[in-house]
């Protein structure tokens, strides 16, 4: 059974200038179910993250300021959202649901969370639209439960991951991989694991070779017992702010080569979806249904 991960919570009242990126959160289960790759008994409701399980990844402190409402104005920007309590909620049940994906994973092999893939939030602050880091969270909960004892983050999003990476810093039992454009945000990049800096204007046949060529190594090398894939759609040529150029068939192939490999290693797969700020909707919504299409192909048809 593929299960994804969806929270109403997602369509909370955003602000109206940030009503374009939420909007495919959305859009897609809409049209996943339409066509049929979905139906009803694939979604969960993701239960919501603890204190405590908050604090197994960030600082008493960044968690007593976002429970309080007590940013300072210039940490609330960092973020870019404006700060809510409400915010803060999504944020803890898309936290767990990256978390239940997981475990979802383990038990049939891949799982989705309508969202996810934080991987700008730090221990002690967020940025770059990121409260909590979910992948960070979910992994920190794994290996503290004894649900996982080797974990690979396969990065894909065009911007760095640079909370994972600091973040995992000093844990040996998760590997970070990212690879993101070279002139992007963000500019001060602590080292991932593995870190693949791509330049501007890289297109499919580059970018795909440069994927086939680390991951089978990375995955024999590392011998992870669960992956987590942030599969943003933010590469794509039409991306605001991704500056790559990859076409929605590279990005599917992209999808498709990740997802085979974790299959045919046996190696349990679970997805987060990252950013996707393309000026046509059309091209984000996509994009990101064809990781939904390609796992329900791959693991289940
Ligand atoms: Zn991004």
């Amino acid at each position: 059974m593929l299960k994804v991960a969806f929270s109403p919570i997602f369509l909370y009242q955003v602000p109206e200038k940030h009503r374009f990126p939420m909007q495919k959160y959305r859009l897609i289960p809409e049209r996943l179910v339409e066509e049929g790759t979905l139906g009803e008994c694939n979604f969960f409701t993701p239960r919501k993250l603890s204190e405590e399980e908050i604090l197994t990844t960030h600082t008493q402190a960044y968690w007593e300021k976002l429970k309080n409402q007590t940013l300072s104005r210039k940490e609330a920007r960092a973020i870019g959202f404006e700060m809510t309590l409400k915010l803060v909620e999504r944020g803890r049940y898309i936290a767990h649901a990256t978390y239940e994906c997981a475990l979802y994973a383990k038990q049939y092999g891949v799982s989705l969370n309508v969202a996810g893939g934080t991987h700008h939030s730090f221990a002690d602050h967020g940025e770059g639209f990121c409260v909590f880091n979910d992948v960070c969270i979910a992994s920190n909960l794994l290996l503290l439960r004894g649900e996982a004892k080797r974990i690979l983050i396969v990065d894909l999003d065009v911007h760095q991951g640079n909370g994972n990476a600091s973040i995992m810093a000093n844990e040996p039992r998760v590997f970070v991989f990212s690879m993101h454009g070279e002139k992007n945000y963000p500019f001060r990049k602590p080292p991932s694991d593995l870190d693949i800096a791509v330049p501007n204007d890289t297109g499919d046949d580059i970018y795909l070779t440069l994927l086939k060529q680390t991951l089978p190594k990375l995955i024999a090398e590392h011998k992870p017992d669960l992956i987590f894939y942030q599969s943003a759609v933010d590469v794509l040529a039409t991306d605001k702010l991704g500056k790559l150029s990859l076409t929605v068939e590279g990005c599917r192939q992209r999808d498709e080569f990740v997802l085979t490999q974790a299959r045919d290693n046996k190696i349990p797969i679970a997805i987060v979806m990252g950013g996707g700020y393309s000026e046509d909707i059309e091209q984000v919504v996509e994009a990101h249904c064809n990781t939904f299409r390609v796992a329900k192909q791959l693991f289940f048809d």
